[in-house]
């Protein structure tokens, strides 16, 4: 019998903590770390139809010399983030694997988003039951889709297709691996911005918008609302913009200007917002100018459509 060659350490957890564990992990396992869907799709009458429901998060460490002291650090980075939100402990179990990138695509299964969308690992062709893909490659360390804020945003973005006519023009602020620009480009959108502090985000968001057909529809650049309100890019207010970062970021980036990135009638969709915070983004938005036109919310996170009056 082979010997093992991988040791394998998973967690179960909830949506919102499945991207920080992921990230403590890739920490040490630079190889990959996997966020498995355990959902359970809820029907179209539910909250939008959002996948609810908890996510393995795993990843493989080579059986070598390093094993121990990686173990031992993984234990601790997880013990930290588990102060901020209790955390399952980790599993550890030998895993004999020959072709191991073929495994651990294995763990990734399509995501049912909204009525109409589905998020894809880039390599799955599966049946799509008239669903939109939305390809992702979930290498990329942020924006994978397994979020709930992310597919309350893609909700949001069908919402705007059924509801509002025209072709709009999208800002994606903090666009991440750009899943909510690329999303509105296959929804019919003519164009859109993305832009990010994190400059990591261009890549993931060129490559995703490539991996979706759309990616000559997509100018990307680092910055924030001050930069697109500089005029560093191609498209100064649009009439679709996102931003799914966090309450105190979104009332600042309000202070800074964000309403105004938006044409009379457009929306502004946010989130990142937990619901007891969501008050106060509210409040910023009457200030700013806007009605809250939909407000829906997975759990304890709140994403808010608004219009611009
Ligand atoms: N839009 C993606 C990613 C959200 S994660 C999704 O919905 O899944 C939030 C992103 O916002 C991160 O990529 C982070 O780098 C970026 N970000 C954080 N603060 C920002 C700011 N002040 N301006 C622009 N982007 C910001």
């Amino acid at each position: 019998m082979a010997e093992p060659t991988w040791l394998e350490v998973s967690l179960t957890v909830n949506g919102e903590l499945a991207e920080a564990v992921a990230e403590v992990l890739s920490r040490y396992i630079p190889a990959g770390v996997v966020i498995e869907s355990m959902a359970v799709y809820t029907g179209p009458e539910d909250e939008n139809g959002q996948a609810v429901g908890p996510l393995r998060v795993c990843g493989y460490l080579p059986i070598d010399e390093k094993l121990e002291e990686t173990r031992r650090k993984i234990e601790e980075g997880l013990w930290y983030l588990g102060r901020i939100s209790p955390l399952p402990a980790p599993v550890f179990r030998p895993f004999e694997e020959i072709n191991w990138m073929e495994a651990w695509k294995q763990h990734y299964h399509p995501i049912p988003v909204g009525e109409g969308l589905m998020i894809v690992p880039a390599w799955l062709e599966p049946e799509m039951g008239g669903r939109l893909p939305i390809r992702i490659d979930p290498g990329m360390a942020f924006g994978t889709g397994t979020h709930p804020t992310t597919q309350l945003c893609l909700a949001l973005t069908e919402a705007y297709f059924q509801h509002v006519a025209g072709a709009p023009l999208v800002l994606d602020i903090g666009c991440g691996s750009g899943i909510l620009a690329v999303a509105a480009l296959k929804l019919g959108a003519p164009q859109a911005l993305g832009v990010d502090i994190d400059p990591q985000a261009m890549d993931a968001s060129r490559q995703n918008a490539i991996l979706n057909g759309v990616a000559e529809k997509l100018e990307l650049g680092v910055g924030s609302v001050a930069e697109v309100r500089q005029g560093k890019f191609g498209l100064r207010q649009g009439d679709l913009i996102y931003a799914n970062i966090l309450a105190p970021v979104l009332v600042r980036l309000l202070d800074d200007g964000l309403g105004e990135l938006v044409m009379a009638g457009g929306w502004l969709i946010l989130s990142g917002i937990l619901a007891e915070q969501s008050p106060a983004v509210e409040s910023a938005l009457a200030m700013h100018g806007y009605c809250v036109v939909n407000k829906p919310h997975v759990g304890d996170w709140v994403a808010i459509a608004a219009q611009r009056k």
